[in-house]
């Protein structure tokens, strides 16, 4: 037997919240006529960012812009597709991995030692599983094993000779060492044992990407920095640093100088300032790469909750393409 006291509670909760309910319904309503705006997919890919010449060799421009074009379009087809964001930045990175214009995979730079070392992070914005490899020097594909790394072992980050076991174990494509050797970046090996440094070249690979499932996804892949000595590893494999994505903020992978990427954990700290200081993507990735980065020092890519896009470099240029399904699809190199 219902208490009158409890009936006249329970009349005037209905009363209370009828409205409330009502106005809930009107949000959902402007809600989804929102998101029917906003871009179903979207997606950006680098190349690397920067001191690249302005007077680059016409022929040599036009060399990047169509492998960046081919890459973003192989994006864009998976994505156009329904398939996953996973999917997209994997089939991308490994579609740069394997061509010698850029410092993954196939034109990977030279270590001091006249060798080549690879590193690479894939990561699923949906529960933040990631998976990341270093020190490779028989993978064809260290975005592969990665996502390997990610899917097929219990850990997050695996190096060297434990990742190349690892390899073997998930039979994946090998090469010899050798088979990374290109003249270009030999050449750049040489000019920086000349100079006795270090050299940053440019040309590192990263894809990021929303799917029609809501989903985020980064990877980034690369051969480091040339002349690099002591099992050096840059920020391309250390999650928040140079690679990272969480479907609360963003998906982002970074291009530059490993050492700063990895001091200012540059891709978390964009995420945190979307997540926890309520700044835009483009907000957080401008405030990163300009205000706690030193100019030169490199750029990001990040495709936003939303299906936003931001690419930012703090150097003179990074070879970049963005593509979303509201029809924009274009790639650049400088502003
Ligand atoms: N960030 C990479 C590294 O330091 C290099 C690059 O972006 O080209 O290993």
């Amino acid at each position: 037997m219902i208490q009158p006291m409890t009936r006249n509670l329970a009349l005037s909760l209905i009363v209370f919240l009828l409205p409330v309910l009502a106005a809930a319904q009107t949000a959902d309503v402007i809600l989804s006529r929102d998101s029917a705006a906003a871009p179903k997919w979207a997606l950006a890919i680098h190349g690397g960012a920067g001191t690249i010449p302005k007077n680059l060799p016409e022929e040599q421009k036009q060399q990047y812009l169509k492998s960046l074009t081919r890459a973003l379009e192989i994006g864009r087809d998976v994505l156009k597709g329904g398939g996953t964001s996973l999917d997209a930045v994997e089939k991308v990175v490994r579609f740069l991995e394997d061509d010698p214009l850029f410092n993954a995979g196939k034109g990977a730079v030279y270590t001091h030692e006249g060798t080549h070392e690879l590193d690479a992070a894939i990561m699923d914005g949906r529960d933040l599983s990631c998976g990341s490899v270093a020190g490779l020097k028989t993978v064809k594909h260290p975005v592969t094993l990665a996502r390997l790394v990610k899917e097929k072992s219990p850990h997050v980050f695996l190096v060297g000779e434990g990742a190349e076991a690892f390899a073997t174990q998930m039979k994946v494509e090998r090469v010899k060492n050798d088979w990374f050797d290109t003249p270009f970046r030999y050449q750049q090996l040489q000019e920086a044992l000349k100079e006795e440094r270090e050299k940053k070249d440019k040309d590192t690979v990263g894809a990021v990407a929303l799917d029609t499932h809501g989903n985020l996804a980064a990877a980034t892949s690369t051969g480091g920095l040339t002349n690099k000595r002591f099992g050096r590893l840059g920020d391309v494999p250390v999650i928040g640093a140079g690679t990272y994505a969480n479907n609360r903020t963003a998906a982002l992978s970074g291009t530059g100088i490993g050492e700063e990427f990895i001091k200012h954990t540059v891709t978390h700290d964009i995420s945190a300032l979307v997540e926890y200081g309520g700044l835009t993507l483009q907000q957080a990735a401008d405030r990163v790469i300009h205000q706690k980065l030193k100019p030169g020092d490199g750029g990001v890519i990040g495709v936003g909750r939303d299906g936003s896009i931001a690419l930012v470099f703090n150097s003179e240029g990074m070879y970049r393409g963005a593509a979303d399904s509201g029809g924009r699809f274009e790639v650049k190199i400088w502003e």
